[in-house]
């Protein structure tokens, strides 16, 4: 070797041992200051449960008629200065036997059992535009509403024309969409893979509704949260699709949850939308269930 390689290798070595160490936790505050990537928190919050669904309608294709007591949910995910919310609930309804609910509490009282204020969430992500999703936006006045562009557009427009698609559309819920979009308060998330905050993107193709949207939250370990786009985790073990905006969507939709499983990286960590195992599988107090 000669001498001017080794002196090289020597100050190779020396700066390995004392500039690679001070390099890197540099950069991890530097990553951490950006605000990359929190270690987030996520509750599912129980705010209702709807009697007697037919379980056929909820894995599709299933045999029999049984009826499932199913769980309406919200979930609470917290990290990096940011209090968010997966899909709001509703809050709008003639009376509650319309739909066998029980237990009901308004969305922006369940939050409150979870140590959230109301008022101080920052964003609300909306995995599709169906009532028991949407409806509770205006009780998070404060929050960004995220929803696809896609979503926003047919729910706001083509959906009320001669054809379009209604129903579980609430008229309200498309007229705030479309006031929040004018206050500011609004963002079109734009197709698959999108990136919504640090840490958290979402996709699409499983079409429960026109443009319906899942979520990863990134993290250690990572979670999907599917909303309806994997109603129970039935449908994970069946391998059958949720309700889709069309039959034809139905192959799609399949295909999505084993997606699903593969970006959570175990299929425990794929959290379905009306499964009330969640608040069996995940440590419950009340109404809360800690998923993480
Ligand atoms: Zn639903």
């Amino acid at each position: 070797m000669k001498p001017a390689t080794r002196v090289c290798l020597i100050s190779l070595v020396l700066y390995s041992c004392l500039a690679g160490p001070w390099h890197f936790a540099h950069a991890n505050s530097r990553r951490q200051a950006a605000g990359a990537e929190p270690e987030y928190t996520i509750r599912a919050i129980r705010y209702a449960t709807i009697h007697d669904f037919p379980f056929s309608e909820l894995v599709i294709g299933a045999a029999g008629d049984k009826k499932v007591d199913i769980a309406m949910i919200i979930w609470l995910i917290q990290g990096g200065g940011h209090t968010i919310l997966f899909d709001s609930g509703f809050h709008r309804f003639k009376s509650l036997d319309e739909y066998h609910i029980a237990d009901y509490l308004s969305p922006d009282e369940a939050v409150k059992l979870a140590g959230a204020d109301p008022a101080a969430v920052t964003d609300v992500i909306i995995s599709h535009a169906h009532w028991d999703h949407l409806d509770g936006i205006d009780l998070f006045p404060k929050a960004v509403i995220w929803i696809q562009k896609g979503e926003f557009e047919y729910y706001t427009g083509a959906t009320w024309q001669v054809g379009g698609q209604s129903d579980g559309i609430y008229p309200e819920d498309a007229i705030e969409l479309v006031r929040r979009n004018t206050l500011g308060q609004l963002r079109l998330v734009n197709g698959d893979d999108a990136p919504i905050l640090p840490g958290i993107r979402a996709y699409v193709g499983s079409r429960h509704t026109y443009a319906s949207q899942y979520i990863r939250v990134a993290g250690n370990p990572p979670f999907v949260l599917a909303s309806d786009n994997c109603y129970l985790y039935e449908n994970l073990r069946q391998h059958r699709a949720s309700a889709t905006f069309e039959p034809s969507d139905e192959a799609g939709n399949i295909a999505q949850q084993a997606r699903m499983i593969s970006l959570a990286g175990a299929v425990e960590r794929v959290v379905p939308g009306h499964d009330p195992e969640e608040f069996v599988r995940f440590p419950t107090t009340g109404r809360i269930a800690r998923i993480k």
